[in-house]
């Protein structure tokens, strides 16, 4: 039979409910006993609370599944301008430069901008400046390159986007993330969600991003594990449940970056992020190797 502690303590119902909340998932076995006992290590997924690591690994099952269910599309931006009508307003290329550097592109298959840079008719600098223009977002100053950042934004999304995080206020609760190529609105996102920071984008060159990439620290305690072809919804819950267990995981954050899945859990010293790669990169060449192969995955228990 159920009933309701506000039923019989009226007077407390508040204080009972904040101490014993109740479990997200409608299909809870815990009785309120096992729940009082449990609340203790339950986990958070934003409002939601689960009473324990069982009820949240279904929780979670739940989640993947509908995501593997529905194609996630992606919308990508286009800019309105190439890059060589921007290249060519800007005064940076004339138009037979324009023309013979597009014509070296179709005949290698080589990138117009590779092309450009190759035959020294633009600098990385004019292109990022291009790019900039192309996409209605700042070009960072070039007196600002060159901070240390600490970042916990798990490096295989930062290369798989190709950004770099430039700057970082904490009392702010702001980022500034630069792009190389094109700014991935997935990751703006993603970020936002996972880490509560807001993150703004600017455009950088390819160097500026390798300097920067070089110059990043992780936060200490933050840890990421990379999978590169989970079998199914049920696998990917079942590495998360045991992820949340071993960092004794208090708070569960899930969003979608490019092609992968990030699932952050924070337990109170440690901090993992679990990233599925879920579908195959449209442009598997910007992708990196993954550190960690199938086979050297750690074994679940
Ligand atoms: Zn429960």
């Amino acid at each position: 039979m159920k009933f309701s502690l506000g039923s019989i303590l009226p007077s407390v119902d508040r204080g009972w409910k904040s101490m014993y909340s109740v479990c997200a998932l409608q299909t809870c076995q815990s009785t309120l006993l096992m729940r009082s006992i449990q609340s203790r290590v339950g986990i958070s997924v934003g409002q939601l609370w689960y009473c324990s690591v069982d009820c949240f690994a279904t929780a979670t099952r739940k989640r993947f599944s509908m995501l593997a269910g529905a194609s996630i599309l992606e919308m990508p931006h286009h800019p309105r301008l190439s890059i060589g009508l921007v290249m060519l307003s800007k005064g940076y290329l004339t138009d037979d430069q324009l023309r013979f550097a597009m014509a070296e592109s179709r005949l290698h298959g080589e990138e117009l901008e590779a092309v450009l840079v190759r035959l020294g008719l633009a600098s990385e600098r004019q292109l990022a400046v291009a790019r900039a223009a192309q996409w209605g977002y700042p070009i960072l100053g070039q007196d600002r390159m060159g901070q240390p950042v600490e970042s916990d934004i798990p490096p295989t999304l930062l290369h798989a986007c190709t950004a770099v995080p430039l700057h970082c206020s904490t009392a702010a609760k702001r980022f500034l993330l630069g792009f190389v190529y094109r700014v991935e609105h997935s990751l703006l996102n993603s970020v936002e969600l996972v880490t509560g920071f807001r993150a703004e984008p600017c455009f950088i060159t390819p160097t500026e991003f390798r300097e920067q990439t070089g110059r990043l620290t992780t936060v200490p305690g933050c840890e990421e594990v990379v999978f590169e072809d989970p079998s199914s919804p049920v696998e990917m819950a079942n590495l998360v449940a045991s992820f949340a267990l071993e960092v004794a995981a208090r708070e569960a954050n899930f969003a979608h970056c490019r092609d992968y899945t990030w699932t952050r859990l924070s337990g109170k010293r440690r901090m993992i992020d679990v990233l599925f790669r879920v579908k195959n990169a449209a442009d598997a060449g910007k992708m990196r190797n993954f550190l960690m192969p199938k086979e050297s995955i750690r074994s679940v228990g």
